[in-house]
């Protein structure tokens, strides 16, 4: 190109850029979207806490033990105006306790940080503090995530992408009770519901199906939690389970007895999902080749950074996913709801099962998860 032509096609390329820059105003000027976020001074988040008992609605029976309450702490983290919201919920098997969560709060300082959204960096800072304390790690988690989508003005799944309109049904759980109880429990709950879940594992199982299938066709779901303990039976009862409409089943055997799940899943006609197997991302690569897919949950890997980071590696590994939830508020259930989109199967009844909820967040409408467009979990003090 000479070099007057060059001159030429340059100051055509200028020409044709100003027309768009013309064309095309920020965000600030067309008056639709806020100007970036700048914290106000020096603005610190700052961590509190206060223990708070859940009250459960029924005597919640699984196959190893049976309870009235569940120990909870709901956790806040105030910065620059905004607050969020967090929770650790600690059933027994986890071995956590008020007084853990607690002392785990406390050695943690969040002033350090002037940015909500450095989400990494934080999380790797509390997560380095301890080797355990899942629940109290979710806590801050979830509240960050909380603080971080109200700071943005935007719901957590828009953020991340999620199409809202992709939520599954949840599974309503039956509590194991007598025959009556169950059959009243399912009658009352098959209209709210499109799938139930029956715990199983124990020696009265075909009893307990047999009530719930006496009074409702609705799919179910079973969660043997550890209670099998000879492969073959498990087997033969999970081809039993399947005649009677059940779809998918949960931790047959004890979670180290990896060999023996690897064999029935291989030969099991339902898919069979990891729950007491699988903590956190490191347990997803441990046991992929045992089950068909994993449960997480929010309190068990620690909150909503590593619960994607899994869902992510359990896609790309070919596994299947379901998110659970232990007994909690609508908090943490409403954290993990905002994940929901594409998973394959959803437990999210936790704050179902309790009379002092302390918020509303996700609403179950006819059997679906339903994410509010409130800005970060969404969640309303009741
Ligand atoms: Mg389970």
């Amino acid at each position: 190109m000479k070099r007057r032509d060059f001159l030429k096609t340059s100051a055509a390329i200028a020409a044709g850029a100003a027309v768009v820059s013309c064309g095309i105003k920020s965000g600030s000027e067309s008056g639709k979207a806020p100007l970036p976020y700048t914290p106000s001074g020096n603005a610190k988040m700052k961590l509190s806490w206060q223990p708070y008992e859940l009250q459960l609605a029924h005597t919640f029976t699984v196959a190893t033990y049976s309870r009235t309450t569940t120990p909870d702490v709901q956790v806040q983290i105030d910065f620059d105006g905004f607050t969020g919201y967090g929770e650790a919920s600690m059933p027994q098997y986890l071995g956590h306790t008020v007084e853990s969560v607690c002392a785990f709060l406390g050695k943690v300082n969040l002033e350090q940080f002037s940015d909500p959204f450095a989400l990494e960096d934080i999380m790797e800072y509390v997560n380095g503090l301890s080797e355990g304390d899942s629940p109290a790690k979710a806590a801050i988690d979830i509240a960050l995530h909380d603080l971080y989508g109200k700071v943005l003005g935007q719901p957590l799944w828009r953020i991340w992408g999620l199409n809202p309109s992709k939520t599954p049904n949840t599974t309503f759980t039956i509590g194991i009770d007598t025959p009556e109880v169950m059959k009243a429990k399912t009658l009352e709950a098959a209209d709210r519901f499109k799938i139930l879940k029956v715990k199983v594992g124990r020696p009265d199982d075909k009893e307990m199906i047999g009530a719930v299938r006496s009074v409702s066709n609705l799919p179910l779901a079973v969660d043997a939690n550890q209670g099998w303990a000879d492969r073959q039976q498990a087997l033969d009862e999970i081809f039993w389970l399947k005649d009677q409409g059940v779809v998918m089943v949960e931790q047959p055997m004890s979670k180290d007895r990896l060999d023996d799940i690897a064999w029935i899943s291989e030969r099991s006609p339902l898919p069979i999902f990891a729950d007491e197997s699988v903590q956190g991302l490191e347990d997803v690569k441990k046991v992929k080749g045992a089950f068909t897919g994993i449960n997480i949950k929010l309190m068990k890997c620690g909150g909503l950074l590593e619960a994607r980071k899994m869902l992510t590696y359990a896609r790309a590994e070919g596994l299947k996913t379901m998110l659970g939830c232990m007994t909690e508020t609508s908090c943490a259930v409403t954290a993990a709801a905002q994940l929901s989109p594409g998973v394959d199967f959803a437990d999210l009844d936790g704050n179902l099962l309790i009379t002092n909820d302390r918020f509303e967040g996700m609403q179950v409408v006819e059997g679906k998860i339903t994410l509010t467009n409130r800005p970060g979990l969404g969640l309303k003090l009741i």
